[in-house]
């Protein structure tokens, strides 16, 4: 029997419209599934600075939609030398330990840029902004199947599926760990506030570390760092803090990340937890170059003429937050699921986070890809029962890399700042504990993952 043409196909609702929101509808573009993404903000937003995608986001990008992929490749910065370096940048300014990151591999630049032009292929029917998701309620009658989305303006939308790509403050992870809720919101509900992001929320746990992000004209890179390190990955490690650099915007731009250990005493004995909460009322906080320059104060040369290329004023201090020691116990619960930030958010320090996503898209666009072949296939029902099990399957698929990848960040971050500086700046030591991380990062078999949920999912289907 040929399968049955639906008049009502499968409709995706995207909560987010950042790396893994866009991500996910370029995959589903590609497999002619219908999508709307909902975003809070007026535009696709990303801030001015570097983010660095790695080989196996590269490779998640390609099976999501080679278009993606196309515009990363037109966009990243050239690497100077396929190589990320880790120097002593307390001391010796010597190279502890540097990894090949393959041909063209772990390429940086603008985050701004790659959103931007990912946005590009989106068709602006596809995007609602200024819809900030506030609930979620199942159908209220039987010929219906469509869940209902509640925004904060009052409106309403529906969808077969919601995708919580919301970020690290995730609405729909909320949602998604309380019991389900059948009432939508009452009316005349007092209005949002400009930014609702509460700077401390449910499973996020400061991670006693914050962090400057900053671009500098690449001729005054150059002129201070010289043209090597201006141009390639390098990482300057230490006692409490650390400096990574790479060049952006097509060697106009050295992108800057200084990771600083909080002064603050933490309040709790066990040093794995880290209790003291950020004493700003949001993640961002106003900074100043002069806090950088004396977390770094004691540095060698190389370090502090980094320091020194940051801007005098005008900069945001970062507080990192990460869901380590609070994981939600799964990502989806009937048809709703979250992915990327909203359900493993990671400190940068591995720069692995929105490969993450990338990674989480994929596998969502794949088994959607399956229930939308299938059409309405009979009975409304068993679109749901496809749906449910779909996001099971993605569940099972992601949930022990990305925790582990939660974890690994907090480990590599304690290696980058000298918690045990024996083994820190051992290069044998570092290079083995850095390598097998990275490696199990960027070695990930993309492919391989997509065949499981595939047969995982048609093993299940009704
Ligand atoms: C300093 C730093 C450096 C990093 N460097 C790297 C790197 O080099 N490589 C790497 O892979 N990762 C890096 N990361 C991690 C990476 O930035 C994140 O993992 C990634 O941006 C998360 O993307 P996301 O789309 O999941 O979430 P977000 O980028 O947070 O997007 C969430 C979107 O949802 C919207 N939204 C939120 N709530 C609602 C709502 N209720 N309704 C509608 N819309 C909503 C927001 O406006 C936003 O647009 C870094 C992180 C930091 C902090």
């Amino acid at each position: 029997m040929p399968p049955a043409v639906s008049d009502d196909p499968l409709h995706v609702a995207i909560i987010g419209g950042g790396v893994t929101g866009v991500n996910l509808a370029l995959g589903l573009q590609a497999r002619n599934i219908s999508y709307t993404i909902y975003e809070r903000s007026t535009g696709f937003r990303e801030i001015g600075a570097g983010i660095g995608f790695s080989p196996n986001a590269e490779r998640a990008m390609a099976a999501l939609n080679p278009d993606i992929l196309a515009s990363f490749k037109r966009l990243a910065n050239p690497n100077g030398e396929d190589y990320f370096r880790w120097i002593d940048g307390y001391e010796t300014g010597h190279l502890i330990f540097q990894l090949h990151v393959g041909k063209d591999g772990f390429q940086g630049g603008l985050r701004s840029t790659f959103l931007e032009e990912w946005a590009k292929l989106i068709p602006p029917t596809a995007v609602h902004f200024s819809k900030q998701l506030e609930n979620i309620t199942e159908p209220t009658t039987p010929d219906s199947s469509k869940l209902r989305l509640h925004f904060t303006d009052g409106t309403t939308a529906t969808a077969d599926v919601v995708i919580g790509c919301d970020g690290l403050h995730s609405r729909v992870r909320q949602l998604l760990l309380s019991p389900p809720v059948t009432n939508p919101p009452q009316p005349n509900q007092p209005p949002p506030s400009d930014d609702p992001t509460p700077a401390v929320t449910d499973h996020l746990t400061y991670t006693h570390k914050f962090c400057f992000r900053a671009l500098a004209p690449m001729p005054a890179a150059i002129a201070a760092l010289g043209e090597t390190k201006a141009t390639t990955r390098f990482m300057y490690n230490g006692p409490g803090a650390h400096l990574v650099t790479y060049p952006v915007g097509n060697n106009t731009l050295l992108n800057i990340l200084a990771v600083i250990s909080d002064p603050l005493p933490t309040s709790n004995t066990n040093p794995k937890t880290t209790k003291n909460p950020w004493p700003h009322p949001r993640h961002t906080a106003p900074g100043h170059k002069r806090e950088a320059e004396q977390a770094f104060s004691h540095w060698n040369a190389t370090a502090r003429a980094i320091v020194g290329l940051l801007p005098e004023a005008g900069m945001d201090k970062w507080g990192l937050f990460d869901m380590a020691e609070h994981p939600v116990p799964y990502y989806a619960r009937g048809r709703v699921c979250v992915a990327g930030d909203a359900a493993h958010a990671a400190g940068p320090h591995l720069g692995a986070g929105a490969g993450m996503g990338v990674e989480d898209a994929l596998v969502l666009a794949a088994v959607l890809g399956v229930v939308g072949e299938r059409g309405e296939g009979g009975e409304k029902g068993d679109r749901k029962k496809l749906l449910e099990r779909a996001l099971q399957v993605y569940n099972e698929v992601r949930y022990s890399r990305t925790q582990w990848v939660v974890q690994a960040t907090r480990e590599a971050c304690d290696l980058f700042q000298w918690r045990d500086e024996a083994v820190a700046r051992n290069s044998e030591q570092f290079g083995r504990e850095i390598t097998e991380r990275f490696h199990r990062v960027w070695g990930y078999d993309v492919n391989g993952m997509v065949e499981e949920v595939l047969v995982k999912l048609r093993a299940a289907a009704p």
